[in-house]
């Protein structure tokens, strides 16, 4: 075949031999191979078999004349394939100015009229030859395009993704497919139409300034709903790129996906985080995570309140720069028990007020998907509060049982020292006015009065009475107290200042034993200010409006809880407790003082206790101290 070779291939159809050599001769350097017949119905058979390059005919073969010959292979079927050989008559002038119109018409590429010259005819050869070559490659360049769109358009028709391209004035001028699945519309119908017809009318603000954009020449991506045929709607991601020839935009063509599933999924997931979130922000433990370098990656809403930390200046420092390294320590270490099951312990943190608080608390790892550890949870939970009241349940068995033993003790002294007593007196009757040995019976007689004294304070103590209530104002027991008392403020340089809001109400209370509680409170004030300062006693109702206040400040107690309530506080500016002895103070026995009998607090707390009231005590070294008693009103 001729393609195998690459010789070009001349068909002569001619009766003629010399036509055939001279072509022979001019075509010598071009590498060709002439095949020569006489009869046209032989020439029209060689075609098929031999395929030449190039027709070269004698207008008057042996059978044939040329305008049958040509008509067959232009118009045959069996020809279709061959028809783009060039086809040349040669002829004498006169048949060509005969037929030449005609011939051109069916198809003819050249005519030449005999005689020529040899070079005449190499140039036509050449010519022939070369504009077939160039055909010849362009037709196959045409082919390759033709299939190489078809491959396209299969795969552009075929994808999963809708495809499609806008003209100038963004109206669908191609759509694939997919169009139809996606939407149920047909197709063709939507050829014309505006790209933003087919959006949810919600989307199509943004929609439109998106794809304007891409108008302007930058692609774009981004999400809109679209309106589907009966009701069916999908949320699709948009790729919109803008298609430029010469310079000038002229459309765009889009790429869109269809992501109402992978929507529906991402809002699921964010409403299960929010709802874990809400969770872990609504309750009242703290939660704080870290990373596996100890960075804190979280800490929730009660974590905050516990710690006094806010979450926003924490996260991405250090857990040890934030609490102390060696509570960090303990709060990472393994908890001494095996097994998964988290293990609650209680330990101390410093907050940051530098407060100490006592809290209980669990570790635990955090675990990614592949079940690696990617940090750590720590729970945990204030228990100052609890704290406070487990000490004061244990104060109070204490208190009981020592106050059996002291009254014990207090009787089987009470008894001799009478009789001390009795004696010393009778012994002063027995001696002259002027004997010095009275001197002594009067000194033994005073001290038989202090330890009486003493042993008084001891059954106020161990053996109290019942309180008997009736309605007081306040301010009026206070009053007598600071009769007794304000000499001895204004000799230890002390300024004293009354505070009572006027509306406070009368009180269901034991006049005597508030007496006590106030005297006991300003004298220790007093010994607590050696050289001056301010004696400051206010009083404020609490009403049940202010239920919040109460709330927080008694966290542990709710007895103030559900009805209004009176808080007076003692405070002075003297040398303070120390933050651990603050505990003991109410114990009895417990004193600092050289001559001190330490049961002053404790009557104070047991007479709060007995009328249902609350005592607290703030203080700070070197500025002073505060005793709030709450009590309620009654109402
Ligand atoms: P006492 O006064 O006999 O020592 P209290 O029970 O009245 O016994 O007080 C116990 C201790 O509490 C005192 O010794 C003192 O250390 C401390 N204290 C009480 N009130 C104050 C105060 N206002 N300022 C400083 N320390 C105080
Ligand atoms: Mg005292």
């Amino acid at each position: 075949m001729n393609s195998a070779s690459n010789k070009k291939i001349i068909l002569h159809i001619d009766p003629d031999p010399r036509i055939t050599n001279l072509l022979k001769k001019v075509s010598m350097h071009y590498h060709t191979h002439i095949v020569r017949v006489s009869s046209g119905q032989e020439g029209l058979y060689l075609i098929k078999e031999i395929q030449p390059h190039l027709i070269i005919s004698e207008f008057h073969t042996t059978d044939l004349d040329g305008r049958s010959l040509l008509h067959k292979f232009m118009n045959d079927i069996e020809f279709g394939e061959y028809r783009h050989i060039p086809f040349l008559f040669l002829s004498d002038q006169e048949t060509r100015t005969k037929y030449s119109k005609i011939c051109f018409d069916l198809g003819l590429m050249g005519w030449f009229s005999k005689p020529f010259s040899d070079r005449e005819l190499g140039e036509i050869l050449e010519n022939f030859i070369m504009a077939n070559e160039i055909n010849r490659k362009n037709r196959n360049l045409r082919q390759e395009v033709k299939r190489s769109e078809y491959r396209y358009r299969d795969l552009l028709e075929n994808v999963n993704d809708f495809i499609f391209r806008l003209d100038d004035k963004g109206r669908f001028s191609d759509l694939n497919n997919r169009f139809h699945s996606l939407t149920g519309w047909e197709k063709d119908k939507w050829l014309g139409e505006k790209f933003l017809s087919l959006i949810d009318p919600a989307d199509r603000p943004s929609a439109s300034e998106h794809y304007q954009m891409a108008y302007q020449g930058r692609a774009r991506i981004f999400e809109a709903k679209i309106l589907g045929n009966s009701n069916r709607s999908s949320m699709l991601s948009f790729n919109i790129s803008p298609i430029i020839e010469r310079g000038k935009i002229v459309g765009s063509i889009g790429i869109a996906r269809d992501v109402t599933e992978q929507k529906k999924m991402e809002r699921e997931i964010l409403d299960l985080k929010n709802f874990n979130e809400s969770i872990i922000q609504s309750m009242e433990a703290g939660l704080l995570t870290t990373d596996l370098e100890g960075h804190i990656t979280s800490l929730n809403a009660g974590g905050e309140k516990i710690l006094g930390w806010k979450a926003r200046s924490v996260i991405g420092k250090q857990i040890k720069s934030v609490l102390k390294p060696e509570e960090v320590a303990f709060l990472l270490s393994k908890s001494p028990l095996p097994g998964t099951l988290p293990y609650s312990r209680e330990t101390e943190l410093t907050i940051k007020t530098g407060k100490k608080i006592a809290i209980g608390f669990t570790t635990t790892n955090r675990i990614n998907n592949q079940r690696k550890k990617v940090g750590t949870i720590i729970s945990f939970r204030d228990i100052s509060q609890l704290k406070q009241m487990q000490s004061e349940v244990i104060r109070m068995d204490r208190l009981a049982s020592l106050g059996v033993l002291a009254s014990g003790i207090a009787h089987e002294i009470k008894n001799p020292l009478a009789g001390i007593k009795t004696m010393a007196q009778a012994c002063d009757e027995e001696f002259d006015e002027n004997d010095p040995r009275r001197e002594y019976l009067t000194r033994i007689v005073r001290q038989v009065n202090r330890l009486d004294d003493l042993l008084k304070t001891f059954f106020a103590y161990a053996r109290p009475k019942p309180p008997n209530r009736k309605q007081h104002q306040l301010s009026e027991i206070l009053r007598e107290v600071i009769t007794l008392v304000s000499k001895r403020l204004t000799n230890s340089g002390i300024t004293y200042h009354e505070n009572f809001h006027p509306d406070i109400p009368k009180l269901m209370i034991d006049s005597q034993q508030f007496q006590q509680v106030f005297l006991n409170l300003i004298l220790n004030a007093v010994e607590a200010m050696p050289s001056g300062g301010t004696l400051t006693i206010s009083a404020n109702r609490i009403g049940k409006s202010e239920k919040g206040i109460i709330q927080r400040n008694n966290k542990s107690k709710n007895k103030f809880m559900n009805g209004s309530h009176v808080e007076i506080i003692v405070s002075d500016t003297g040398t303070g407790i120390d933050y651990d002895k603050l505990e003991t103070i109410f114990d009895p026995f417990f004193t600092t003082k050289s001559n001190g009998t330490g049961l002053g607090l404790s009557i104070v707390y047991r007479i709060v206790e007995e009328h249902q009231g609350d005592i607290r005590v703030e203080s700070r070294i070197g500025s002073g101290t505060s005793f709030k008693i709450t009590l309620p009103t009654g109402d």
